[in-house]
C-alpha cells in the first residue's frame, strides 16, 4: 500500500467513524507472540465486524524488542494501533491506557500472550446481540499455571467473592467484551489502584459469563511474579471491601476479652500470695498483644497508603505517541485527565491529520517537548 492509501485507510478506520469493535490488549515484553497474536485476533476480528474494527496494541514500556514489532505491524495495518507508555505502568494501567484509545462501540479486552483465545470473540459478541452489556471470560482450566499460582488463585477469589461490597465472579481475569457505554464509564472513575474486572462488575447491568479453558501462554514468562499478584490482591480487596478494617475491631474486642481474663488470673495468683509470675507468660502476652497491634496497624496502612496515591492525583498514565501507519503521533501527557469527548475529539484530530513525524525510536526525540500539556 502507497502512503497515501494508508492514510485514507486509516482516516477511514480510524479517524472518521468510531469503530464497530475495538481490541484492547496491553503488551509487556510479548515480542515472540505479538505476530501469532495479531495473526488470529485479525481473523477473529474480521469473522464478526469485517472491516471495522481496531486492534490497540499498547507497550507497557517493554525491555525486548515489543515497540518495534507495534510498530512494525502498524505500519503493515491500518487497523492496528500501537500506543507507547512513557514507563511501565502494570497491566491494569496499561489496558486502562488502551481503552482510553479505544473507541468502538464494543470493546474487547485481552492478554497479549494468547492464554486467553481471540477466537472466543465471536461467542462473546453472539452474547452481546444477545443483549449483555459484559460478556466476561471464565475460567474453567487454567493451562500452563502452577499449582501454587491456581491455589491462590481459587482461595483469593473465593475471599474477595465473600468479602466484597458488588458480586465479583470468581475465577474471572480481565478478558471479556464490553459495551462502549460501560468502557466510558470504567474510564470515567478516577481511581488510580486500579482492578477492572470488580470495577466492571461495580457498573452492574447484565454481565454475562462465558466457560474457557485458558491455554498456556504462546511465549515467554508470567509477567505476574508472587509479589505482583499479592498487590493486585491487595488492590481489589482495599479497593472493594472495608471488611479488613472491621476485623481489625472484631479482633480488638477478641483480644480486649484475652486481656481481661489474664488481668483476673494475674490478680488471683497475687490474692492467693504467689506472686512469682513466670517469664514464659510475660513475654507471649506482650508478644501476642504488640502483634495484634501491628497487624491492626497494617491494616489501616494498607488504606491509609492507597489514600495518600489517590490524593496525589496524578494522571494516571503517560503516553509518549501513538503508532498508527507507520507514524508517530504525540499526544499530550494529560491525556488520562482529560474529559472522554475531549479525549474522543483529540483523537479524532490525530487518526484524521496528515503524518505528523516519521517513527523514531524510543527516546528518539524529547516527549515532553513534542507533547503540549494544554487541552486542545
Ligand atoms: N502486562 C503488562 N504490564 C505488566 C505486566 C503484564 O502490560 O507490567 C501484560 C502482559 O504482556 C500480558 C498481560 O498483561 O499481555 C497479562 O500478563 P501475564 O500474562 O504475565 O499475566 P498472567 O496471565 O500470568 O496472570
Ligand atoms: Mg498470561
Amino acid at each position: 500500500m502507497r502512503t497515501r492509501e494508508r492514510v485514507q485507510a486509516a482516516q477511514e478506520t480510524c479517524g472518521r467513524a468510531p469503530a464497530a469493535l475495538s481490541v484492547v490488549a496491553p503488551c509487556f515484553n510479548e515480542q515472540e507472540s505479538l505476530p501469532e497474536f495479531y495473526r488470529r485476533t485479525t481473523a477473529a476480528c474480521q469473522a464478526v465486524a469485517g472491516a471495522d474494527y481496531e486492534i490497540i496494541l499498547v507497550d507497557d514500556g517493554s525491555r525486548d524488542r515489543t515497540l518495534q514489532v507495534i510498530q512494525a505491524l502498524s505500519q503493515g495495518d491500518a487497523r492496528v494501533i500501537g500506543v507507547q507508555l512513557m514507563r511501565n505502568h502494570g497491566h491494569q494501567l496499561a489496558a486502562t491506557a488502551g481503552l482510553s484509545i479505544s473507541r468502538g462501540q464494543r470493546v474487547m479486552l485481552i492478554d497479549a500472550d494468547l492464554q486467553d483465545p481471540p477466537e472466543l470473540l465471536t461467542s462473546m459478541v453472539d452474547l452481546m446481540d444477545r443483549g449483555a452489556d459484559v460478556v466476561y471470560g471464565k475460567r474453567s482450566v487454567r493451562g500452563g499455571e502452577t499449582w501454587f499460582k491456581r491455589a491462590a488463585a481459587a482461595i483469593f477469589y473465593r475471599l474477595l467473592s465473600r468479602i466484597a461490597n458488588v458480586p465479583i465472579p470468581e475465577d474471572t481475569g480481565d478478558f471479556r467484551l464490553m459495551r462502549r457505554r460501560v468502557v466510558n464509564l470504567l474510564l470515567a472513575m478516577p481511581e488510580r489502584e486500579r482492578f477492572i474486572r470488580g470495577m466492571v462488575s461495580w457498573i452492574g447491568g447484565k454481565q454475562v459469563p462465558l466457560l474457557y479453558e485458558r491455554d498456556q501462554r504462546y511465549a515467554g514468562k508470567s509477567k505476574y511474579p508472587l509479589a505482583k499478584m499479592l498487590r493486585l490482591a491487595a488492590d481489589a480487596i482495599t479497593s472493594f471491601s472495608i471488611v479488613p478494617l472491621r476485623f481489625a475491631v472484631w479482633l480488638g474486642l477478641l483480644v480486649a476479652c484475652a486481656a481481661t481474663l489474664l488481668m483476673a488470673y494475674t490478680i488471683w495468683r497475687w490474692l492467693s500470695g504467689d506472686v512469682v509470675v513466670g517469664w514464659s507468660s510475660t513475654m507471649t502476652a506482650i508478644a501476642l498483644f504488640a502483634g495484634v497491634q501491628l497487624l491492626v496497624l497494617g491494616i489501616m496502612g494498607e488504606y491509609l497508603g492507597r489514600l495518600v496515591q489517590e490524593g496525589k492525583g496524578r494522571p494516571l498514565f503517560l503516553i509518549d505517541s501513538i503508532h498508527i501507519d507507520g507514524t508517530s503521533r504525540a499526544v499530550p501527557l494529560d491525556f488520562s485527565r482529560m474529559p472522554r469527548q475531549v479525549q474522543e475529539s483529540m483523537l479524532h484530530q490525530l487518526t484524521a491529520a496528515e503524518p505528523a513525524e516519521p517513527t523514531s525510536p524510543r527516546n528518539g526525540s524529547d516527549p515532553l517537548t513534542r507533547a503540549s500539556l494544554d487541552p486542545p
